[in-house]
This record gives C-alpha cells, sequence and structure tokens, in this order.
C-alpha cells in the first residue's frame, strides 16, 4: 500500500514510536504510517543481549552521537552518545535493564501542574506493557507486550557485591519496582527466552501485517509540513527521493531527545532568533525547543581482580568465549544470554537524604565508554558506576545548521551545578566503601581509578571527570509545562500549535531517577490512550477557539 495521507504520521519507531503504532493502528479504521530514519532490525546481533558494545561501533543502527567536548573533561575528549537507529530505537541497542524510577519523580511533574502524570496515574500503563516473569502483583503486568524477566547470575562477583553493600549497612531488596527502590539487588531485563526483548518485538512485530499500519524505515524526516499553525504531514527522504506526505489526524514526533527538537527546528518551530540565523522561516516561536537537556552523568570505581573468573580479552578470557559462544547457540543461556550489568543499587550519597539520589550499576569486567575502551579489558577486573540521578545541571542541543543531515550540537554543561558534584563526588566514596568491604577480599587487586592516591574532594571531582560517562539517558529537551520555557502541554501538545504531540524522553520536564526505556514506554501508553480519547482534528469552529480548547 502506498497512500498520500494517513489518519496518523509517527516520526520514529523507538521506544515510544513503536508503542504509538500499535496502539493506534488497533483501530482497522484508523490508517497510520511510522516512518524510521534507521534500517530494518534484521541482524541477528540485536537479540544477543551480551553483543551490547558491538552496536556502539556501528554506523548502521547508531546515530553515533558525540557532545561538544570541554576542556577538562575526559581531557577534551568528546562525550560519546549513542542512539539507537533502527526499528525499536535505542531499545534495540540498551542495555536492558528494567527500572521505573521512584514514585517522587512523577508526582513531581504533576505537581508542577502536568495533570494526570502522577505515579498513580502512570502505574496502570507500567503495568500495561509488562509481561513480568514473577506474575502480576499490585506493581506488576503480567499480559503486556515486553517481557521483563530475572537475570541468571553467572559471576561470583555480582554475589560479593550484593554481600559487600549489605555488609557495609545497605538494605537489599529484590524489586526495585515495587515496595523498595531503595537499597542493592539484582536487575530486572527486557530479555526474553536469552533474546533481547526490545520494542520492536514487543509491539511492532506482532503488529506489522495490519493492512492499516504503513512501516518505512530508511526514511528520514527531513521537517514537519504546516498549514499556518497547524501540522498537515511531513517530508521524508527515502532511497534518495524526497516524499511528502499527510497527516488528516496528527503528527506524532517520536525522534528522541536529540532528534525530536533537531526536526522541530528544522521545521521552524524554536527559538525565533536561532532558526533566523539558520536561515529558517518562522512557524513558531517557542524558545524551550533543544533546551532543558538532562542526563544521567555517571563516574567508576576501576578495581583489578586476583582471580580469573570474569570476562577479559587475556588469553583465559578468550578461552572461555567460545564455550560461551557454543552454549548461546545451544540453549540462549550462559553470559552472552545477560546483560553487561546484572546487579546494581539505588543508594543515598549521604544518610540525611530522603529518596536515594545515585544510582550504582555493577559491572564484572573492567568498563568504560560503553564498552570502546577496548584496551581496558586486556586486564581482570570490575567496576562500579556510580550516577546522579536527579541532575541539577542543564544543557541545551542546537542545530549546527538549517542541512537536517547535519548532527546535532549537544552541550550538557555537565556537573555544572556544585550539587551535582558533590553527589558524584560523595557517591564515589560509597562505591568506595562498598568495594572496600571484606566480601571483595578474594578478588581485590589495585584501585585503577580513580586510584588510591587520590582522596580529596578536588582530586576526586577531578578523577570523575578524566572518565566521564553517561547512562545515555538524555531527556528534557521538549519538556512538557506551563512556563514559557515548556514545549508541550500536559497531553504532548505543542503549544501554540495544531495537531502535533512529541511523545518521547524529550518531554520529561524533569529527569526520573532511573533508567528511562520503561518510562518512555509507560508514557507513550499514556499518550495512545490520550490520543484516541481525544484527537486533535475533531475539534471545530476557528483556529483561536481550537487552540484554546486544547490547551
Ligand atoms: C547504549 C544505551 C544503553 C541504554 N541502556 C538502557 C537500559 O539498560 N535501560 C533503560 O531503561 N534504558 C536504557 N537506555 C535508554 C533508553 O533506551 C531510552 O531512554 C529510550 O529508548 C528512549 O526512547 P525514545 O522513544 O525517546 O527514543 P529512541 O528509542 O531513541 O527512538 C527514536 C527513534 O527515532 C528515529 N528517528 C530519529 N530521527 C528521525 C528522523 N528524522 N526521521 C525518522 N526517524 C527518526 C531513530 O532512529 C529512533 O529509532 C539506553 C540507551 C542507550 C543508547
Amino acid at each position: 500500500m502506498s497512500k498520500s495521507a494517513f489518519d496518523y504520521i509517527i516520526v520514529g519507531a523507538g521506544s515510544a514510536g513503536s508503542v504509538l503504532a500499535n496502539r493506534l493502528s488497533k483501530d482497522p479504521t484508523t490508517s497510520v504510517l511510522l516512518l524510521e530514519a534507521g534500517p530494518e532490525d534484521k541482524t541477528p546481533m540485536i537479540k544477543i543481549p551480551g553483543a551490547f558494545a558491538y552496536f556502539m561501533f556501528s554506523k548502521k543502527y547508531n546515530w553515533l552521537y558525540d557532545a561538544e567536548p570541554v576542556p577538562d573533561i575526559r581531557n577534551g575528549e568528546p562525550v560519546f552518545c549513542p542512539r539507537g537507529k533502527t526499528l525499536g530505537g535505542s531499545s534495540a541497542v540498551n542495555a536492558m535493564v528494567y527500572i521505573r524510577g521512584h514514585k517522587s519523580d512523577y508526582d513531581r511533574w504533576q505537581a508542577d501542574g502536568n495533570e494526570g502524570w502522577g505515579y498513580e496515574q502512570l502505574l496502570p500503563y507500567f503495568k500495561k506493557s509488562e509481561t513480568n516473569q514473577r506474575g502480576a502483583n499490585a506493581y506488576h503486568g503480567d499480559k503486556g507486550p515486553m517481557y521483563v524477566s530475572d537475570t541468571k547470575n553467572y559471576y561470583p562477583l555480582n554475589e560479593r557485591f550484593l554481600k559487600a553493600s549489605e555488609n557495609v549497612g545497605f538494605p537489599l531488596t529484590d524489586d526495585f519496582n515495587g515496595e523498595s527502590y531503595e537499597g542493592a539487588g539484582y536487575y530486572q531485563f527486557t530479555i526474553k527466552d536469552g533474546e533481547r526483548c526490545g520494542v520492536a518485538r514487543g509491539y511492532l512485530n506482532p503488529v506489522r501485517d495490519r493492512q492499516n499500519l504503513q512501516v518505512e524505515c530508511e526514511a528520514f524526516v527531513n521537517r514537519i509540513l504546516f498549514n499556518g499553525k497547524t501540522a498537515s504531514g511531513v517530508e521524508y527522504t527515502q532511497n534518495g527521493k524526497t516524499i511528502s506526505v499527510k497527516a488528516t489526524k496528527e503528527v506524532l514526533l517520536c525522534g528522541g531527545s536529540f532528534n525530536s527538537p533537531q526536526t522541530l527546528m528544522l521545521s521552524g518551530v524554536g527559538d525565533k532568533e536561532e532558526l533566523q540565523s539558520h536561515g529558517i522561516g518562522v512557524v513558531h516561536d517557542l524558545p524551550g525547543v533543544g533546551k532543558n537537556l538532562q542526563e544521567h552523568v555517571d563516574a567508576c570505581v576501576l578495581v583489578k581482580s586476583k582471580k580469573k573468573d570474569g570476562f577479559s580479552l587475556t588469553a583465559s578470557g578468550l578461552m572461555k568465549t567460545l564455550p560461551d559462544t557454543l552454549q548461546y547457540i545451544r540453549s540462549k543461556t550462559g553470559n552472552l544470554a545477560n546483560s553487561i550489568t546484572q546487579a546494581g543499587a539505588f543508594l543515598k550519597s549521604n544518610p540525611g537524604i530522603e529518596v536515594p539520589d545515585i544510582q550504582m550499576h555493577f559491572v564484572p569486567i573492567l568498563f568504560d565508554d560503553c564498552g570502546r575502551n577496548i584496551g581496558l579489558l586486556r586486564q581482570h577486573g570490575y567496576s562500579l558506576h556510580v550516577c546522579v540521578l536527579r541532575p541539577e545541571s542543564r544543557g541545551k542541543v542546537s542545530l549546527k545548521s538549517a542541512n537536517p543531515r547535519d548532527k546535532i550540537k549537544i552541550e550538557f554543561n555537565f556537573l555544572s551545578e556544585k550539587k551535582d558534584q558533590k553527589t558524584l563526588v560523595d557517591g564515589i566514596r560509597v562505591a568506595r566503601k562498598i568495594l572496600e568491604n571484606e566480601a571483595f577480599d578474594e578478588h581485590r587487586g589495585e584501585e585503577m581509578h580513580p586510584g588510591k592516591d587520590v582522596q580529596s574532594d578536588e582530586g576526586l571531582l577531578q578523577a570523575c571527570k578524566d572518565r566521564l560517562g553517561l547512562v545515555y539517558h538524555p531527556s528534557g529537551t521538549c519538556k512538557m509545562g506551563n512556563d514559557p520555557m515548556a514545549v508541550v502541554d500536559a497531553r504532548l501538545c505543542v503549544h501554540g500549535l495544531k495537531s502535533l504531540r512529541v511523545v518521547d524522553a524529550s518531554v520529561m520536564p524533569t529527569l526520573v531517577g532511573g533508567n528511562t526505556n520503561a518510562p518512555v514506554i509507560a508514557m507513550a501508553e499514556k499518550a495512545a490512550d490520550m490520543i484516541l480519547k481525544k484527537p486533535q482534528r475533531v475539534l471545530a469552529g476557528n483556529e483561536e477557539q481550537e487552540l484554546e480548547a486544547i490547551k
């Protein structure tokens, strides 16, 4: 089927876009076009949970963004910002950790005037989206598209991490998404039968044969088309051809926190002066587009191991790779059936704090820079990563030019707020305390980073900056709210425009305290319900009245 008009056009088949494509095309009388810049997710590597690092080098499946270099961060080396570029978006390349964040993260959105976005309102959508291996309860669902499973621990070091955390006085939790967010424990994962369960597998594949859903890959959306203040369609390029297609109800922008603001700006929606400086005609002056960028800034403690029971690129480590591969091929079990991180924690960087403000990812190998630091892997060791859960520092994304193919400029303004610096440094001290506990005695070798000599606050802060990383949770660049810098309202409709919503991580007004895939999926589930209950074009009357009505 090749049509020139659809009820809904969805830009981006990532965590949010795939959910919308599934839910909106459920009614066979509704036509939906899903446009994805990346290729089909055909490579078998996507299915293998242990193949995570493969995608960090892939031009084909990853946008491979870099943030603008900053002299005292990573010694001026740009910070890597991977993003998935295929069906499933970043859920096709992520580490599959299933975390929702803390109740108060959502209650804060609601308290800030975003009606309907409190935890109690979102919980039904978290449940709706999951089939938890442990079955249904007050917090979990058992009928949803995303399969959520327990890890099978193949590394003794994970147990050491949990024992050490307990020994130093932290609680253990068996469900970060249930009663007790706080503590150390094993994560759950979006993995089914030893294979990745990204949104393409969970939401898209089961509905690909619907006649009213058209999915186009390698279809790069250049801009949204407008008729006055109403989004009327999109222009995209595929196989060298530029195609315009109409939306009779809505355009739904789901390109993620870097690309959604880029597409808006290229379409004339953004800060008026910035658009004009690139020669872009202004459709709507919306200064908040691209601002308010937030990320989970990450630092780590790296320790050499006396034992050789983890993975490494040493002779003994590589010897294990062959049996691991054979085991995976035979039974979809073993190390390759798991994420690179299996255990972690949500802790308080200082005892007086009310809600845990740091997250830990324990990795039973020497792991830095998203697995791209191959040199590190030539030794046996383990890593404890610490991130600031609710950063106060804010960055921005902006256009480098009016050419849609030019990468967006990303400036995080890392650790610009003193509070973030303190949280990270205190977090590193907590990580050290855990790693220095007797539970690690049999394994513990030299602390490679920051290194035993680094003890002062200033020294630790610089060490964090020297190896600064991200947890790959950019958000906030099209924030939801009612203030002058807000881009969308609580219905995710772009302020001042009609028939256009943004649905992805960019609408989070503040970053949630945890990994962002499950939150984005739940948000998209809620968005689908809102769209189906009140699509924008059904409103009648003159434009002014309609805009008032959809506020
Ligand atoms: C390496 C990595 C590890 C991560 N690990 C975890 C984890 O373990 N757990 C967790 O919860 N979260 C994790 N995340 C984060 C999580 O995956 C993301 O927050 C989530 O997938 C974001 O969803 P989204 O819908 O906002 O964007 P995305 O899923 O990135 O989707 C955006 C889609 O839009 C497409 N697109 C963009 N621009 C255009 C255009 N102009 N035309 C057409 N298509 C376009 C993109 O190709 C992409 O498919 C990780 C992310 C990365 C990158």
